[in-house]
């Protein structure tokens, strides 16, 4: 079945773009064309702003209860239940994610988080009455913020549109959603589903396109919410546009996680769990524990045993069920990694693991060897960047109190982990570290609690009612 597209899904139809401009979807894998889309432009996403616009200032889905747009984001759900096999294919083709990946978190989370807003959704104050220090009640509302720009990336597509679109759509916002270019295809099908579920015209459009075109939308007058996922960098310059426009505007940016392995910590089960919460996607993931911190006295033994681990995982085409870990999504971030790892040995530290070069057994597609590097100090650029590949430096402690200072020595603060024995030591060390989710002895997102970054991690949450709350204005109604 083809991929092809050429059209983009605006005003609730399929709409011709402004520009002949096609993007080439590469699978990094095969290298080759797997599907062309057309390329958005400025001209295209004012068409889509106006028609989001028309739809909140005029249409209905700002103005029904929250009761009947619970009952048409279900039935989207409902929808994108019986869709999850294909879509997570589609994510793999087009940016290289492993299928087993993908099976499990690209596809199905997003659908996890449909429901989890559904059930917040369900149970939220949109309008509440509380007794006044006047003598008076006064009711309290909140009211959906009004159009919503939302810009993903690449590496978690739909994980990263879902949790704006639902909380926008339950809230009675309208949308437009800005795909990254490496991943035009699954919101095809998204958007399909929606039509099917029957979210009125306007309420959700979506244009594919670049930096440039995404800088457009944030600027645009008709905007008045911008909900970005991506690089701490562009964060920045979104930020500084809303500050000066006043926008509402939350951020998901970069990080660098730091797992703390305790010496009571079970070694095995401590790898297991590294495998997913540091090389999940490739490593291509914000929340990747990419900093393993071991004790000076357990420190050959952690390298060791991380050694083993990473260089047992299965490296290759990622539509093969037992592949853990494919390509990289373009061939710059496959050349980024590679600086990465030339740079930490320029710095002093040391490969067990890995090393620049193909992985054994592959020739082509945008591949590099897992790698593990152990002397590292955390002032190194590999310990202080974010690198977004399958790179781990293990870095020794003195004692735990220097296992802390070390995991908060960052510019970011989105996750980490500490993995023990003791799940009430962990929990103390949980407490200290600051980031924004922090998991004992795993690392599992809860759709039903907050998530998102502490320092240039983020401004904001997503997920639970507090990521609910972001795409509302509080209103208070006195009387006499
Ligand atoms: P990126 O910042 O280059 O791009 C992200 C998206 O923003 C893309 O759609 C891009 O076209 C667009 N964009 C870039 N500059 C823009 C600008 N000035 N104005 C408007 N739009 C702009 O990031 P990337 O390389 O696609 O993604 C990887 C980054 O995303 C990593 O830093 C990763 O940590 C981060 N990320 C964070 C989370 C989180 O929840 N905190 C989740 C996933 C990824």
């Amino acid at each position: 079945m083809s991929l092809d597209r050429n059209a983009f899904f605006i005003d609730g139809d399929w709409a011709t773009p402004a520009d002949a401009d096609l993007i080439e979807v590469v699978s990094p894998h095969t290298e080759e064309v797997v599907a062309t889309v057309p390329e958005g432009t400025t001209a295209d996403i004012d068409a889509a702003v106006a028609a989001a616009r028309r739809a909140f200032d005029h249409g209905p889905w700002p103005r029904l209860s929250p009761e009947e747009r619970i009952e048409v984001v279900q039935a989207f759900s409902n929808l994108y239940a019986g869709r999850m096999g294909e879509m997570a294919e589609i994510i793999s083709t087009e940016m290289g994610a492993p299928l087993s990946f993908s099976n499990l978190a690209q596809a199905p989370a997003p659908w996890m988080q449909i429901e989890a807003f559904l059930g917040i959704a369900r149970a939220f104050p949109w309008e509440e009455s509380r007794p006044g220090v006047l003598g008076s009640p006064v009711v309290v509302r909140r009211e959906p913020v009004g159009v919503v720009a939302a810009i993903p990336p690449w590496n978690v597509p739909q994980f990263t549109i879902m949790s704006k679109l639902v909380p926008a759509l339950l809230s009675g916002c309208t949308i437009v959603i800005k795909p990254a270019p490496e991943t035009p295809l699954d919101p095809y099908l998204m958007a399909e589903l929606l039509q099917e579920a029957g979210v009125p015209e306007g309420v959700v459009n979506i244009v594919t396109a670049g930096r440039e075109v995404g800088a457009h939308l944030v600027a645009h007058p008709g905007v008045d919410k911008v909900a970005f996922t991506g690089s701490t960098a562009a964060g920045r310059k979104i930020a500084a546009v809303c500050g000066e426009q006043l926008k509402r505007v939350s951020l998901e940016l970069g990080g660098k996680s730091a797992a703390i392995v305790l010496d009571d910590a079970d070694l095995a089960a401590t790898m297991e769990g590294l495998k997913f919460a540091s090389l999940m996607n490739s490593g291509q993931a914000c929340v990747a524990q990419t900093r393993i911190l071991a004790s000076r006295s357990n420190y050959a033994n952690v390298v060791d045993a991380l050694a083993e681990t990473v260089a047992g995982m299965q490296v290759g085409d990622p539509l093969d069920p037992a592949t853990e870990i494919g390509p990289m999504v373009a061939q710059r971030q496959q050349e980024r990694v590679e600086k990465y790892i030339a740079l930490g040995q320029e710095e002093g530290a040391r490969v067990v693991v890995g090393g620049n070069g193909m992985p054994d057994g592959l020739s082509s597609g945008w591949y590099v060897r897992p790698t593990v590097f152990a002397d590292v100090d955390n002032g190194m650029r590999i310990a202080q960047e974010e690198i977004f590949g399958p790179v781990l430096s293990v870095i020794p402690y003195d004692d735990v109190e220097d296992a802390i200072r070390i995991a908060n020595d960052s510019d970011y603060g989105l996750a980490g982990t500490v993995w023990t024995g003791d799940a009430e030591s962990g929990l103390e060390v949980a407490r200290r570290v600051r980031a924004g989710t922090y998991g004992v002895n795993t690392y599992t997102m809860d759709f039903a609690a907050p998530f998102g970054g502490y320092k240039s991690s983020g401004i904001g949450r997503e997920f639970g009612p507090e990521g609910l709350a972001h795409y509302t204005e509080l209103k208070s109604i006195y009387q006499p």
